[in-house]
């Protein structure tokens, strides 16, 4: 479910002549680009970006205003073959938000050598469901024109596809044009959402991706799979000041040695830089507590699943 959308201060929702609205999802394989795009679209950071796959575990939605248009981005966590229950509930929450939508845009990477097959199957099954999509071809300063051209002959023959966009999330080239063509293809209809707010995700759900981001740049290969970071506690001071409390769970008592490093070097050096940018982003001095935690079998406890707005199925 999409949270319900809100409304202007006076209760109305402004409703401008030709105004228009409506929900984007951004689907594609783990690593096509899509924190990346909207990060680029939004112009605010509200999405992780990292080279490692499914890093995007939770579902964001990032608002852009384009003259008389309102579009709802609903980034998903990626959509792959799924194996562990883990991965069925991102895999199920990536879907939803492409089920709610009214736009769906697929994303893929032309850089590898073929089609990947998480691609192939969002594809397959796009057509199944008779869902009609836009194709973004993304990363195109990285691939040489003939393989753009035949990536987009090929997928454009699978009838599913309105319109294709040749775009570089990372230089912003054709990105103008890709919206442009999202705006064209909104419903006709009234905001659902203020013209200031540009996330919908809490400030405190933010503050615990930063952190997240932070352990995924830091612990590079190391980094255990299975670590998520929860929000403890937030307490304001009248200084202006912020106390932040947060959790890292692991999965195994030895990964919590690797999270901390020597001497707990690493966490020291995770929780300076986190404090720093949850600082800059809220604008207040941050104090920031982590506490690294393992929790045996968090990945099969449904309230795990819930604070991170998932589902847990059996
Ligand atoms: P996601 O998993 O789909 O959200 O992908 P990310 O946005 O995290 O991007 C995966 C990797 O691709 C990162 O290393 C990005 O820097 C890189 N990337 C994203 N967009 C582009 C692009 O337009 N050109 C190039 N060359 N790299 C890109």
């Amino acid at each position: 479910m999409l949270p319900a959308p809100c409304c202007t201060a006076s209760g109305v929702n402004p409703v401008a002549e030709g105004s228009r609205c409506g929900f984007v999802a951004l689907i594609g394989a783990p690593n096509v680009g899509k924190s990346t795009l909207l990060n680029r679209l939004i112009g605010a950071k509200i999405s992780i970006v990292s080279p490692k796959v499914q890093t995007t575990r939770r579902r964001v939605l990032g608002i852009l205003v384009e003259g008389e248009a309102q579009m709802i981005f609903v980034d998903t966590p990626g959509i792959f073959a799924p194996h562990k229950r883990l991965d069925r509930a991102m895999v199920k929450a990536a879907w939803r938000g492409a089920e709610d939508a009214d736009l769906v845009i697929l994303l893929v990477d032309p850089t590898r050598k073929r089609l990947d097959e998480d691609s192939r199957a969002i594809v397959a099954s796009l057509k199944r469901e008779g869902r009609r999509a836009i194709l973004a071809i993304n990363k195109v300063d990285a691939v040489k024109p003939p393989k753009l051209l035949g990536l987009a002959d090929t997928l454009y023959a699978e009838g599913i596809f309105d319109e294709v966009f040749m775009i570089s999330a990372e230089t912003g080239d054709g990105v103008a044009d890709l919206i442009k063509g999202i705006v064209r293809r909104l419903p006709e209809g009234p905001w659902h959402y203020p013209a200031d707010q540009i996330s919908d995700m809490p400030m405190r759900e933010i503050a615990a991706e930063i952190t997240r981001e932070q352990l995924f740049r830091q612990l590079h290969a190391e980094l255990p799979y299975a670590l998520t970071v929860e929000q403890e506690s937030w307490e304001d001071f009248d200084d202006g000041s912020l106390r932040v409390g947060q959790q890292i769970f692991v999965a195994r008592e030895s990964q919590r040695s690797i999270v901390l490093g020597e001497k707990g070097q690493r966490i020291k050096a995770v929780r300076q830089a986190a404090q720093r940018e949850i600082s800059e982003l809220t604008g207040r001095k941050v104090h920031l507590f982590l506490h690294v935690k393992f929790r045996e079998n968090w990945q099969d406890d449904p309230e795990r699943y819930r604070a991170m707005g998932l589902d847990f199925e059996d």
